[in-house]
């Protein structure tokens, strides 16, 4: 199964991904996640798209694409993928149609209030990249990873003025996806704002 997570930054498709990977078998391709693990390693490509990821805007099409493109070339999307993050323009959706069918396409549907609650209380551990929520999902021991007993840090992008940055950037050239994927009869919506747990019931649900 082919799967795309559709929705503004801090709805939580990173979450549910990790939990609808082992669900139905299929790797989960975060290209935030590729572009992080990019950085950390110091890379060209990491080079080149620090400061963008930073300010929380869009890297440019063209390495976007060529990143997915090689990620689906690998075994392991053989049979499915999970893409998180991408498509997030037009031109991206485009590029993908060339390279793979789609199933589905899983709206993510939230408010912007609940959203900015989510992303400023998020947390990660730089070396593992799990998340946490100050509120929501704490750690056994405030600001220290559960498993490595690392300091848990603040994304950049998490900052206030780069949430709303992301925001904006999601209005302006993510959102009009929606209209694209309804029209081409792919698209399903749901609602996440409750607790992962019920959102993965009902996402399997909707799928069958
Ligand atoms: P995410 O973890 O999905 O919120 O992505 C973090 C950041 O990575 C975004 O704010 C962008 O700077 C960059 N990014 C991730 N996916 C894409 C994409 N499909 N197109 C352009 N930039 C992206």
């Amino acid at each position: 199964m082919n799967l795309i997570f559709l929705g503004p930054p801090g709805a939580g498709k990173g979450t549910i991904a990790a939990k609808a990977k082992d669900v139905f078998n299929i790797p989960h391709i975060s290209t935030g996640d590729l572009f992080r693990a990019n950085i950390k390693n110091e890379t060209e490509l990491g080079k080149q798209v620090k400061e963008i990821l930073a300010a929380g805007n869009l890297v440019p099409d063209e390495i976007t694409i060529k990143m997915v493109e090689n990620r689906l070339a690998e075994d392991d999307a053989k049979n499915g993928y999970i893409l998180d993050g991408f498509p997030r323009t037009i031109a991206q959706a485009d590029a993908l149609a060339k390279m793979s069918n789609v199933d589905y396409v899983v709206n993510f549907c939230i408010d912007r209030d609940v959203i900015l609650k989510r992303l400023s209380g998020r947390r990660v551990c730089k070396s593992t990249g799990r998340t946490y929520h100050i509120l929501y999902n704490p750690p056994k021991v405030e600001g220290i990873d559960d498993e490595t007993g690392e300091p848990l840090i603040q994304r950049d992008d998490d900052k206030e003025e780069a949430i709303l940055n992301r925001l904006e950037v999601y209005e302006k050239s993510t959102a009009p996806l929606i209209d694209y994927y309804r029209e081409k009869d792919l698209l399903v919506d749901i609602d996440v704002s409750g607790a992962p747990d019920e959102i993965m019931e009902n996402l399997k649900k909707i799928l069958k």
